[in-house]
């Protein structure tokens, strides 16, 4: 992903801000790492460039 990204990006579950924490990268995009949530214990892994952000336990 676009290190930009990290600007419009929200977590998903409490809409909080998100730190990003990158393991990979190359001259364009961040490749392998992770979205920590300011707000809440959540986090969101960064594989082969693709944020996922889906919540990562299902609620009730
Ligand atoms: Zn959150």
């Amino acid at each position: 992903m676009k290190r930009d990204l990290i600007e419009i990006l929200a977590c998903p579950v409490c809409r909080g801000s998100l730190s990003l924490s990158v393991a990979k990268e190359d001259d364009a995009e961040i490749i392998d790492g992770a979205l920590e949530c300011k707000k809440c214990p959540e986090s969101y892994p960064i594989v082969g460039a693709i944020p996922n952000l889906l919540p990562p336990r299902s609620r009730p």
